[in-house]
């Protein structure tokens, strides 16, 4: 295991899934380029008086599409956004003005009240509730995708504190239906697919073997000291039945944790009841050792799946769902945003030893 005396890194890390996204690991000291995010404070209120996702207050919502168990004793609930970034008011034909090219703003928005209670964290759910969360995550990109046949794709997203972009405290995830692919989806659908005609392999697949298994020394070719030591695991931080959460080796944000299945599926939607419960699991203990680590993180985590669109008809084999949690602990420069390239102040390795190292119970 890499300690914190570990020799700095330089390195610029290609994404193994998307080549042309990179990250420049530089952990020396005093290459601060960015300011820190600040924790949020943390919210311990479980009701407030004003809040429209507190229970008592379903009257100052759009109207509930869905409630599980049921409106009445809601534990999740679903209601339209009020302020829609696409809506089915069909406002113009799609555009096309020269280069510029617009597509009508179609589509789905909803918001997801996580939780009845105003501020609990996804670590302080029950991994009953969080079943119950997985599964109207399901229930709802299932039912949108079917409800029009324009929609390729539906993302279901959370934004969790203020720097993440969320604009209302009580815990809530929101779903959008799209009548495009998103570009980062797209990215990584079109990349695993040539990665699949070279190699026969799911990308991620191989990457979830690696981080397994994989074991090598690097060796400094002129001084003969160990350069970087790659152990049995070093990436993996929860490991349940069929799940795995895993630091990824080139991520742009520095806690960044990906789950995925451990079994290929390319769909969210066809979880099945036991991965789901397993999922639950993982995702809870995830988001503790994220917590015991870094403290009262602002993040956002999104679901990527396969899009329900004909160009990706033939990559079930090739792309594989995951669950992207980027914690926002610092703040993007021009530097970032102008090149592109992210610049993570620990190394992966590292983070990973940390958040492996939490002690649950
Ligand atoms: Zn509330
Ligand atoms: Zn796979
Ligand atoms: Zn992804």
């Amino acid at each position: 295991m890499m300690t914190e005396k570990a020799p700095p890194i330089r390195e610029i890390r290609i994404n193994p899934v998307v080549p042309c996204e990179s990250v420049l690991v530089s952990t020396a000291r005093g290459m601060r380029p960015r300011k820190e995010e600040e924790p949020a404070p943390r919210d311990t209120r479980k009701h407030v008086d004003k809040c429209p996702f507190c229970t008592g207050n379903e009257h100052m919502t759009p109207p509930t599409v869905t409630a599980a168990p049921d409106s009445d004793n809601w534990q999740v609930r679903v209601v339209e956004n009020l302020f829609p970034v696409l809506g089915d008011d069909s406002t113009s034909s799609n555009l096309v003005f020269g280069l510029q090219q617009a597509i009508d703003g179609y589509g789905r928005h909803e918001v997801i009240v996580d939780h009845p209670e105003h501020s609990i964290t996804i670590q302080d759910m029950s991994v009953e509730h969080l079943v119950t969360l997985l599964e109207v995550y399901r229930d709802r990109i299932r039912a949108l995708y079917s409800a029009d046949s324009r929609i390729q794709y539906v993302l279901v997203f959370k934004n969790f504190g203020p720097a993440a972009g969320a604009s209302i405290a009580h815990t809530h995830s929101q779903v959008i239906a799209m009548p495009v692919v998103p570009e980062n989806v797209y990215n990584e659908v079109a990349h695993s697919r040539l990665y699949y005609e070279k190699n026969r392999q799911c990308i991620f697949c191989s990457l979830i073997d690696e981080a397994l298994t994989f074991e090598a020394t690097i060796y400094d070719r002129e001084s003969g000291s160990i350069r970087r030591q790659i152990g049995v695991g070093q990436y993996v931080i929860e490991r349940g039945r069929h799940f795995v959460a895993i630091k990824p080796f080139a991520s742009r944000y520095e806690w960044e944790i990906h789950i995925l299945p451990l079994r290929h599926r390319s769909d969210f939607i066809d979880i099945s009841d036991e991965e789901r419960d397993d999922m639950a699991v993982v995702l809870k203990r995830a988001m503790a050792r994220l917590d015991a680590v870094i403290g009262g993180a602002q993040y956002n985590f999104f679901l990527h799946s396969i899009p329900h669109n004909n160009d990706f008809a033939n990559c079930h084999n090739s792309y594989h769902w995951h669950l992207e949690i980027c914690p926002r602990t610092s703040i993007p420069t021009g530097f970032e945003l102008g090149s592109g390239l992210f610049v993570s102040t620990i190394s992966p390795e590292q983070a990973a030893a940390r958040l492996r190292a939490v002690e649950l119970d």
